[in-house]
């Protein structure tokens, strides 16, 4: 039996899907996690590591090594990509090199790395919030996007349309991003040019360096900001097949700008100026949620195609039949989430596969910037993109999100 080692932050979304992929392919999985007590399930093993220590981490993986004998290493999320490609390099599997995994991780480097490889890329400031911000905010054109280093799910992005509002952006994200892995992520952000234009998702696995594509997701609702929630993910995308080739031609220059040669890549990019601008590159898949809506060939997910990936067995894909989407059910509004109405009467709504509210009641409901969680999926599957598009919209329109408003005593 293969054994693969995944490694997953404890609150990660994808472990599950894993799981199940792993069971599916008859693969041993043994997980590495950040928890007390190291998962352990009847078809999983876990070994336990601590991802803000990298040199203790990367002791026991290679210790634990030794025990389970691991065929291929995969990571689950951003935190875990560069200890992954250290393990990796270390045991002579297929991994991105861990200088090429940090560039995913980490916004400032990946910007700069664009910028020496000629890739259309904002102009950007890296700027540092512990002294003064004005005179580093000096000539800078606006409107510019204000956003932590290392964070994910547009947590503490912020559109800013002058100078006073990027100053007053910066102090807001100074507590969103104190628990960042190190100083330098602490107390720096980066301040770059709004890019104009429409939002495409890519997802694609690298082999050898060779990227497949896997879909183009268009996101039809219009992100300008000031803070910027997902909302609608459909593919196939309805962009001219121009456009298309531009987006995957651009991914696939990234991909070798960065040195990534292996695993799979999620990026999201911009149409602006008749080119596709790289807005971000992460070396993991879609949120796991999302990516059980993507089955390829005889309905092989995507975690699937990771794990065959990684053990060197790439797999040859055929197109998606049909259209699929998503809606990441927004937030609303800060509050406690009393109770979802309307469910029925919206998975009732033709081409509705799934409805899933992830968000408990009774648990405070926290908008971005700030906030991290959506309330919950919308899946639709039909023939063409708009019949998903329009089932996921009045899907939406049936539910009634109640929530109270918080109120905080204070102890007088
Ligand atoms: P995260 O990794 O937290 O999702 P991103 O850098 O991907 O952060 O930014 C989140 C979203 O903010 C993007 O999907 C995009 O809509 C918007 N955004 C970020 N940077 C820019 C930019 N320079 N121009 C326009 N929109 C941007």
């Amino acid at each position: 039996m293969r054994c693969v080692l995944l490694l997953a932050p404890h609150n990660s979304y994808r472990i599950h899907a894993y799981i199940e992929a792993a069971l599916h392919l008859d693969i041993r999985l043994i997980i590495a996690s950040q928890s007390e007590h190291s998962l352990v399930s009847a078809v999983a093993s876990g070994v336990q590591v601590d991802f803000s220590d990298e040199v203790l981490s990367i002791e026991r993986l290679l210790a634990a090594h030794k025990k389970f004998n691991f065929d291929a290493i995969v990571a689950s999320d951003d935190s875990a990509v560069k200890l992954a490609a250290k393990v990796g390099e270390a045991l002579g599997l297929f991994t991105n090199a861990s200088d090429s995994a940090l560039l995913t991780q980490r916004k400032d480097l990946s910007r700069k790395r664009l910028q020496e490889k000629g890739l259309p890329t904002p102009a950007f400031r890296i700027v540092n919030l512990d002294t003064e911000l004005a005179s580093q905010l000096k000539a800078l054109h606006y409107p510019a996007v204000v956003k932590p280093l290392s964070l994910s799910g547009s947590k503490g992005v912020i559109r800013v349309d002058d100078v006073r509002t990027c100053i007053s952006a910066c102090e807001r994200v100074k507590p969103i991003i104190a628990n960042s892995a190190s100083e330098f992520e602490r107390s720096h952000v980066l301040v770059e040019s709004f890019i104009e234009g429409d939002e495409v998702a890519f997802e694609g696995i690298l082999h050898n360096g060779q990227l497949t594509q896997l879909a183009i997701f268009d996101k039809p609702e219009q992100m300008n900001g000031p803070y910027f929630e997902e909302s609608y993910y459909i593919t196939p995308s309805r962009h001219t097949a121009q456009w298309q080739q531009k987006i995957t031609k651009c991914v696939a220059e990234v991909c070798r700008g960065f040195g990534l040669r292996e695993g799979p890549i999620h990026a999201e990019l911009r149409l602006h100026n008749n080119e596709a601008w790289l807005i971000e590159i992460a070396s993991r898949t879609i949120g796991g949620d999302c990516a059980d809506m993507l089955k390829f060939g005889l309905n092989i997910g995507i975690e699937e195609l990771v794990l065959l990936q990684a053990l060197g067995k790439p797999v040859e894909l055929s197109a998606l039949d049909g259209s699929v989407g998503v809606l990441m059910i927004p937030v609303p509004s800060r509050g406690v989430l009393r109770r979802v109405e309307g469910l029925k009467q919206a998975s009732e709504v033709p081409y509705i596969t799934e409805i899933g509210i992830s968000v408990r009641e009774g648990y405070e409901l926290v908008p971005l910037p700030e906030g991290s969680s959506y309330l919950g999926f919308i899946f639709a599957k039909a023939p063409t993109a708009e019949a998903v598009e329009n089932a996921l919209r009045c899907a939406h329109q049936r539910l009634n999100i109640v929530t109270t408003p918080v109120f905080k005593l204070e102890k007088i």
